[in-house]
């Protein structure tokens, strides 16, 4: 089993316990998107690390993206299916170890769902299009929303804003 992902679960309360990617259950990915693919077109699709966190909804370590420091004004798009989801515009740092926005590009391009892999519930947020797990919203974020989305760095694809967006999977 590759363990360099995990269900962000214990993480959540700084606990440095892990959970095995197989106890991450794919709530969003069961649900009908307007992409469709089979689970071995995305593996065809998509490198393994990022189809672990995109269709299996898995988390990849703190600090580990390089999005992280990026800082150029550009577009977030869907790794999945290119999808524009994130403006630079609305990134901050919030030390968390991943890319963070205070809101999406548009309301509609992001679907969510309640996660209950925890004892409290969370809100898990996805690409509206292709179903792809991006991460997860709290309401510790800067004003004027209050909302951090906390985004793997994996399910995202940076493009400078003088480069032309890629054409939807
Ligand atoms: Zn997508």
């Amino acid at each position: 089993m590759n363990r360099r992902f995990f269900c962000n679960a214990l993480g959540f309360f700084g606990v440095g316990a892990t959970l095995p990617l197989t106890a991450c259950s794919a709530g969003a990915s069961k649900k009908k998107f307007p992409l469709q693919l089979s689970e071995a077109e995305w593996r065809k699709l998509l490198p393994y690390d990022r189809f672990q966190v995109l269709r299996n909804d898995a988390t990849e370590p703190s600090g580990s993206s390089a999005l992280n420091k990026e800082e150029n004004a550009g577009t977030y798009t869907c790794a999945g299916c290119n999808l524009p989801l994130f403006s630079s515009v609305n990134k901050y740092d919030s030390g968390t170890g991943w890319p963070s926005f205070w809101q999406p590009l548009h309301a509609d391009n992001i679907g969510t769902t309640k996660d209950f892999k925890l004892i409290l519930p969370r809100t898990e947020y996805h690409c509206a299009r292709c179903g792809g797990h991006q991460g997860h919203i709290f309401d510790d974020g800067p004003r004027p929303t209050g909302k951090r989305y906390c985004n793997n760095g994996l399910a995202l694809k940076f493009v400078p804003e003088d480069e032309a967006l890629p054409d939807l999977v």
